[in-house]
């Protein structure tokens, strides 16, 4: 089976072209096709709207296919809100939902839905399926995701915590379960996606029972350029007294701070480069981002009621074994304790990294994210 995976943002569309067996693992060539559609919407870049960007993806198919006919498409969307709690086929009814609750994810909705429609339109008879990032923690209790504020803020406004990398916190839940050998619905764990944005999950009974991002993604841990967690009166007070206005603010907590707000570098790597060579602002970066998430670990270990697994992912989650070691190093107190050359080894597939004594065995899972649509999309389509 062919499924083309979409995931389009609000001025680009990234694709891919995946091939899944009969029982939809995937195929032994699993990616077929790949790119990126930039600037779209933007005056002059000859991609006026996402029908355009369309008629370019499948232009650029056209070899990968070979023509055979692709059998169904799988959606990115980031906000699935209160309505979505899993995957779902694609109709009118589902893309006006994806609309109205666009007020939520305003830049990544709207383009989501705007990418259903031309797709819709282009290839009428392709099965279409949407994945949401929110979905997976559509199982939060509610002390979990309600924040200490009148209630009719949550009831007239839809504010609290949602969540997201769901997608990924789903795989790579089962996956470690599964490396664990542990019945998926038993497991508990604390899962930490790793990326430029990141974010960390509870996981009991298999599923999520709180997560580090909120209402937006925004909240939470240190990231590439958002700041994660931060006092409210932060905003107010630099509105009132300082000039910015919401726009300015947007940029400066998303864009403009994390790793990159505090070292001058947003990506990990550099970041890890620069302190090993002595640079301070980078070395208090990491500081600063290594105990937040360690203090995150030890809340989660609680919430979960004792985590039978500490789970790394993406793409510092992954690759970065300094990032890594530094965060093992404060959870000394749950009785973690790591193998240093198992951590620096580079190993595909899931692995554990702790050492035989360590209270809590530390696993480093590879996330796909394009992979699990693909497979939710089979799942549906087929
Ligand atoms: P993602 O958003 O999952 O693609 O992750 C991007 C982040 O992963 C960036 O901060 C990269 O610097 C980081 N990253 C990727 N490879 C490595 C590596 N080998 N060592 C450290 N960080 C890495």
């Amino acid at each position: 089976m062919l499924v083309l995976v979409i995931n389009s943002g609000s001025s680009s569309l990234k694709y891919q072209l995946r091939e899944l067996a009969d029982d939809g693992t995937d195929a032994p060539v699993p990616v077929l096709a790949q790119g990126l559609v930039e600037r779209i919407g933007v005056p002059g870049s000859g991609v006026p709207d996402h029908a355009a960007a369309l008629e370019q993806v499948e232009a650029e198919l056209a070899e990968a296919t070979g023509g055979r006919t692709i059998d169904a498409a799988g959606h990115r969307v980031v906000h699935g809100g209160e309505r979505f709690t899993a995957p779902a086929r694609v109709t009118n009814e589902v893309i006006r939902a994806i609309e109205r609750l666009a007020p939520l994810a305003p830049l990544h909705n709207h383009a989501a839905a705007q990418g259903l429609r031309a797709m819709a339109e282009r290839w009428p008879d392709m099965p279409q399926v949407v994945v949401f990032d929110t979905s997976f923690h559509q199982t939060m209790p509610r002390e979990a995701w309600q924040y200490a504020l009148p209630d009719e803020v949550y009831t007239e406004h839809g504010i609290r915590r949602y969540g997201f990398h769901g997608t990924s916190h789903d795989l790579v839940t089962g996956l470690a379960a599964e490396h664990l050998g542990i019945p998926r619905g038993e497991f508990r764990a604390v899962v930490l996606h790793l990326g430029n944005g990141a974010s960390a999950t509870a996981i009991r009974d298999g599923v999520s029972v709180d997560t580090s991002m909120g209402y937006t993604p925004l909240a939470g841990l240190v990231m590439g350029t958002r700041s994660g967690d931060l006092d409210p009166s932060v905003v107010t007070h630099l509105m009132r007294n300082h000039g910015y206005d919401a726009e300015e603010l947007d940029t400066l907590m998303n864009r403009r701070s994390g790793l990159l707000g505090l070292a001058g570098e947003a990506d990990m790597r550099q970041v890890l480069e620069n302190a090993a060579s002595g640079d301070g602002r980078a070395r208090n970066a990491l500081d600063v981002a290594s105990y937040r998430l360690a203090k995150y670990v030890g809340g989660y270990h609680v919430a979960v009621g004792g985590a039978q697994a500490i789970v790394f992912t993406a793409g510092i989650g992954e690759n970065s074994a300094p990032f890594r070691a530094r965060v093992l190093d404060r959870l000394e107190a749950l009785g973690v304790a790591y193998d240093a050359e198992a951590n620096r080894a580079r190993v595909a597939g899931p692995h554990t990294i702790s050492a035989p004594e360590s209270a809590i065995p530390v696993l480093v899972v590879p996330t796909d994210e394009e992979q699990a649509i693909a497979r939710l999309t089979w799942e549906l389509a087929r």
